[in-house]
């Protein structure tokens, strides 16, 4: 059984990768942490990381395209 929910609403409590550009290093979020939040400081290296979409990996490993 498949349920349709909408996109807005799908992942609040997911959590999804937000890779820092400078080390790379990968910190794992919540949706919901990320709608409340536009910046992330690398708990590696300090660096202060704007989160964007284009940052985000969702669980969708070996299928860049
Ligand atoms: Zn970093």
């Amino acid at each position: 059984m498949t349920k349709s929910i909408p996109a807005d609403r799908a992942f609040n409590d997911d959590e999804i990768g937000v890779r820092c550009l400078f080390c790379a290093h990968e910190t794992r979020k919540t949706v919901g942490w990320i709608r409340a939040h536009t910046q992330m400081e690398c708990p590696a290296c300090g660096t202060i990381v704007d989160i964007e979409s284009k940052n985000f990996r969702v669980g969708r490993i070996g299928n860049e395209a």
